[in-house]
């Protein structure tokens, strides 16, 4: 967590106690904290401070725009293929329509134009991709579904992007928008969903009326303000860091390319001659996804744990799994590849001595497992 999101927590832990819905001082000043971190949390995501819900995180606010609007609206329900199984599962669970990718994991427009029609309620089209960080053309997704969809929300899975884009400028076409505190420095537990003035949803929680009906339950005042605080400060420097990340983040992917033979770099034509920071204009700076032919991820992950770098297989919900990711399938990535993935995910905690020792770890550890690995059958 961002010590400024720790900070504002700690309050909220030891000292204040009250509920925010109670009449008394102590309910009053907890209920003036949630309204704080509510303008903070509109002008971060672009929003008016009635349009913020909050959740117990990316997966609610997800669940709470696709089949809050189904609950309302009916009709049928879209979304691309990478998204996070928050958005993919509620949707393919309503009988709703999935739209393919390209080999780069950018939604095709022209599916997208193909599946809709009048009876669409709902197009999900996520920011950034969680497994290999592909920025999605939410513009031109919008003014498809404007066009062909005149009646459809438009719900954009922000999780990823808040740490690394402007959400605010970027989501702007969006009805209804899902972020999560823990991945911009927040605490783990704790979102929002933006649901803007006019967009009519069914509550998934129900009880004291909270949030203004759209969400049930007492509220988690101390992740809520952490979460205020975490965006915040990630606001105030993001343009600093990402510049810093996605440069740490080019020395480690570029490092290993030149390191490890055969290595891929999922998503990306391998060999043109561009410089990498150009070639990975399309992704967030704190991802880097490889696949490494010859190698089980699984095994992987194991080696590098025993020396303190953690990195991930699939989707970090989905990792532990046998299962290849759907993203990595969606992209057409071979299925025998996508066993041998690699998310290498950065920070705003990173530093030059963490990209050192995963160039350092990483390509004796992938040596060694390519010595032990069976012949691949053609
Ligand atoms: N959406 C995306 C793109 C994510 O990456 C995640 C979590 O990894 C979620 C939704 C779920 O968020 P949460 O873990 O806060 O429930």
């Amino acid at each position: 967590m961002r010590p400024e999101a720790v900070a504002a927590m700690l309050p909220w832990l030891t000292e204040h106690h009250a509920n925010p819905s109670g009449a008394h001082r102590p309910a009053r000043e907890a209920r003036r904290a949630l309204d704080d971190a509510r303008e903070i949390m509109a002008e971060v995501l672009g929003a008016r401070p009635g349009e913020i819900v909050f959740t117990s995180g990316g997966t609610e606010a997800d669940n709470l725009a696709v089949l809050g609007t189904a609950d309302r609206h009916g009709g049928v329900l879209v979304c691309g293929a990478t998204e996070h199984h928050a958005v993919l599962d509620p949707v393919v669970g309503r009988g709703g329509r999935v739209v393919g990718v390209g080999p780069d994991g950018v939604v095709d427009l022209d599916g997208l134009a193909a599946a809709l029609d009048p009876d669409v309620t709902l197009v999900s089209v996520m920011l950034a991709n969680n497994e290999v960080g592909t920025i999605q053309p939410l513009a031109a997704v919008a003014d498809v579904v404007r066009t062909a969809a005149p009646a459809a929300r438009l719900h954009t899975d922000a999780v990823q992007a808040v740490s690394w884009l402007d959400v605010a400028a970027l989501a702007a076409p969006a009805d209804l928008v899902s972020v999560s505190a823990h991945k911009f420095g927040g605490p783990k537990g704790v979102g929002v969903l933006v649901v803007r003035d006019g967009v009519d949803l069914a509550p998934r929680q129900i009880g004291g009326g909270q949030e203004r009906e759209r969400r049930g339950g007492t509220p988690n005042v101390a992740g809520i303000v952490a979460m205020a605080a975490a965006a915040e400060a990630c606001v105030a420097d993001r343009s600093t860091t990402v510049a810093r990340v996605a440069a740490l983040r080019d020395r480690l992917v570029d490092g290993l390319l030149a390191a490890i033979p055969g290595l891929l770099e999922t998503g990306l034509e391998i060999g043109v001659d561009e410089p990498g920071a150009t070639r990975r204009r399309g992704r967030v700076a704190g991802i880097g996804h490889l696949c490494i032919p010859g190698v089980e991820s699984e095994a992987l992950l194991f080696l590098l744990e025993q020396q303190e770098v953690y990195a991930s297989a699939a989707s970090s919900c989905a990792s532990g799994a046998m299962e290849p990711s759907h993203v990595l399938a969606a992209m057409g990535v071979d299925r025998r590849l996508a066993f041998g993935s690699l998310r290498l995910s950065l920070g705003w905690s990173s530093t030059a001595a963490d990209v050192d020792l995963a160039l350092a770890v990483l390509p004796p550890a992938i040596d060694r497992l390519r010595q032990f690995a069976a012949p691949t059958p053609a």
